[in-house]
């Protein structure tokens, strides 16, 4: 299954099982792949990857679906103060270790006011990352925010909620994350939320906020990262934990 190529549609092409290909999708297809009548692939659409398989030239049908086997057992969110350079990278390697979510954030110490184009081109990185690594979930980009408007969605109220903090005397985000409950036997994925600083890094008055709507402050080390660094630390941490170390609530 995982040698099919992947191709994200979007939920307007879908009518019952069938999916109406675009120009776009056909030539790629048809021409750069060279799938013929009858041939096989995967259909994201954006939740879930599904077998799909290729009717004519303009038309798929979707077989079943496949079974989420590269998402992580976790639903993470990453609120993101937006770095001056490197946020196309960002987007993408968050991509690689499995985000749910990015939210650009417009906080105090944020240079950078992106116009809406910018958003439309970070999912299409987004969208293109979740195909190469093989995802069945393409992860969203939400329009920039400012701090206030996004705590007020993504607080402790639906989400373990962390905020990295690189000075002060803070609990590793490692520990605190061993901490939660096993992800793996819940029944439902669980949500955790990640907010990390731009180069300014949070003013005093953003990180109480946070902290008065329930996120944790954590450390990543004794060393002050770059904030296109600091993000894709915190992920890499929530998938090792997630689906690498030993937990000590699994049964040996
Ligand atoms: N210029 C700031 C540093 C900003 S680093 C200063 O010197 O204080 C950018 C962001 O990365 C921070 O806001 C924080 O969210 C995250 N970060 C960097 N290093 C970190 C660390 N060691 N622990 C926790 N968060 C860190």
């Amino acid at each position: 299954m995982t040698q099919l190529q992947r191709l994200a549609i979007a939920p307007t092409q879908l009518s019952a099982q069938r999916i109406a290909l675009t120009p776009e999708q056909q030539h790629y297809l048809v021409r750069v792949l060279r799938l013929r009548v009858g041939d096989r692939f995967i259909a994201l659409d954006g939740q879930q990857g599904w077998l799909a398989v290729l009717r004519d030239g303009s038309t798929a049908e979707m077989l079943e679906r496949v079974e989420a086997e590269a998402e992580l057992p976790v639903s993470v969110t990453l609120l993101i103060a937006l770095p001056k350079n490197g946020m196309d990278d960002v987007v993408r390697q968050a991509t690689e270790l499995g985000v749910g979510c990015i939210v650009p954030v417009l906080s105090d110490r944020t240079v950078l006011k992106p116009s809406l184009q910018k958003r439309d081109r970070w999912q299409r990185i987004v969208q293109e990352a979740a195909e190469q690594s093989e995802r069945q979930r393409i992860p969203e980009v939400k329009v920039p925010q400012s701090w206030t408007a996004a705590l007020q969605l993504w607080n402790s109220q639906n989400s373990t909620c962390y905020i990295c903090a690189e000075r002060g005397d803070r609990l590793h985000l490692l520990q605190a994350l061993q901490r939660m409950p096993d992800p793996n036997l819940a029944d439902m994925p669980p949500s955790v939320t990640i907010a990390t600083g731009c180069e300014g890094g949070w003013t005093a008055d953003e990180l109480e906020q946070a902290i008065g709507v329930g996120y944790q402050p954590v450390s990543l080390g004794s060393r002050i990262l770059r904030a296109v660094t600091a993000p894709l630390v915190a992920l890499s941490l929530v998938a090792s934990v997630c689906e690498a170390m030993p937990h000590p609530s699994k049964t040996i």
